[in-house]
């Protein structure tokens, strides 16, 4: 209902001001900074701070009116401000009420063709998701790439995107009554990962199972050729001397090596799966749920499942659940066992 939009914006409002205090106020934020107690306060009043971008020939950002600024060609719901980063270098960062920052990634993640129920999964579970990177002790909270969420403001909005997160509002994956740590990924390739062979975590809601949902899907399966001029020197292999095989070792219980041999004349090289991925080129090795890796004259040639990290929601095996009506709890409860809906 427009009323009730209208208020719920309204209160959005109040809550960004509140939480930002007086001095950051009339905007322009430009010079204000976000910090010590005023970053408490976004923290508590739920302002997701989003690290835009680092470095002193950063474009300054221009603002439209008192809710809305552009900057690098996109536009952005929220307010902006510079932050000193851990490194010491100085970041800009967009300062946005949770749904708002939600609005900016549900069609980032997915296509606004997807779905209805796989939207509106995929808004409980970046919700929850950001909720448990907003830590006030940092100085901010996400990057707007694949590290975390992908994000661009209002420019990546989408009708069907926005009332995904309408539709959820409050609604988060809970696990004995707190926010769960939810993670998702392009495709699990048919057997989602374990949050401890990953990350190094176990958490109950974030082991390895098997997914049928993705099989056949557009990154279920895929194929690269990788030039040893990408990756040798930074591997290492030419301490191998001249290669004869290379061994998929160390398989974790979801199926994925934890390591490659590239055994050689000379000697053996080990290196981890995610170091051989790094050096290929992230989007070259899709994941580190390799299945075969043969070496020939001109590089290797290295297929493997899925895309991404493989931990918690598959979202192409999300959107096959959607299409055959599930609804957006059914897919939330399988891809996040042992948790509840609950609300913030
Ligand atoms: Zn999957």
């Amino acid at each position: 209902m427009p009323d009730c939009a209208e208020s719920k914006k309204e209160m959005n409002r109040r809550t960004f001001v509140a939480a930002l205090g007086a001095a950051a106020l009339p905007l322009p934020l430009a010079a204000q900074e976000l910090a010590g107690d005023g970053v408490v306060a976004a923290v508590n009043e739920r302002l997701v701070r989003v690290l835009l971008a680092s470095g002193d020939a950063v474009a300054e950002p221009k603002q439209i009116d008192a809710w809305h600024f552009s900057w690098n060609g996109r536009t952005y719901r929220g307010g902006y401000a510079y932050v000193q980063l851990a490194s010491g270098r100085r970041g800009l960062i967009n300062a946005v009420s949770l749904d708002d920052y939600l609005y900016g990634v549900i069609s980032r993640e997915l296509s606004p063709e997807w779905p209805k129920a796989t939207q509106e999964a995929q808004a409980i579970v970046a919700r929850t998701y950001v909720l448990s990177k907003m830590r006030p002790e940092k100085t901010y909270d996400v990057l707007t790439t694949d590290s975390n969420q992908r994000y661009a403001g209002i420019t990546s909005e989408s009708t069907a995107g926005r009332a995904a997160v309408d539709a959820t509002a409050g609604t988060i994956v809970a696990y004995h009554g707190a926010p769960a740590q939810t993670a998702f990924s392009a495709c699990c390739g048919g057997r989602t990962a374990d949050s401890k062979d990953v990350w190094g975590s176990a958490l109950p809601y974030l082991k390895s199972f098997v997914d049928p949902n993705c099989a056949g899907t557009p990154e279920y399966r895929w194929e690269a050729q990788v030039p040893y001029d990408t990756v040798q020197q930074i591997l290492d292999l030419p301490r191998a001397g001249t290669l004869h095989g290379v061994e998929l070792k160390n398989m974790t219980p979801s199926g994925r090596p934890r390591s490659v041999v590239f055994e050689g004349s000379a000697s053996s090289v080990e290196v981890p799966t995610g170091e051989l991925r790094a050096a290929a080129g992230m989007k070259v090795v899709r994941s580190t749920f390799l299945r075969t890796v043969t070496a020939s004259a001109g590089g290797l040639t290295i297929s493997g499942n899925g895309s991404g990290h493989g931990v918690g929601m598959c979202q192409w095996g999300a959107q096959r659940m959607g299409g055959k009506g599930a609804s957006a709890s059914e897919i939330v409860a399988f891809y996040f066992p042992n948790t509840t809906l609950g609300r913030v």
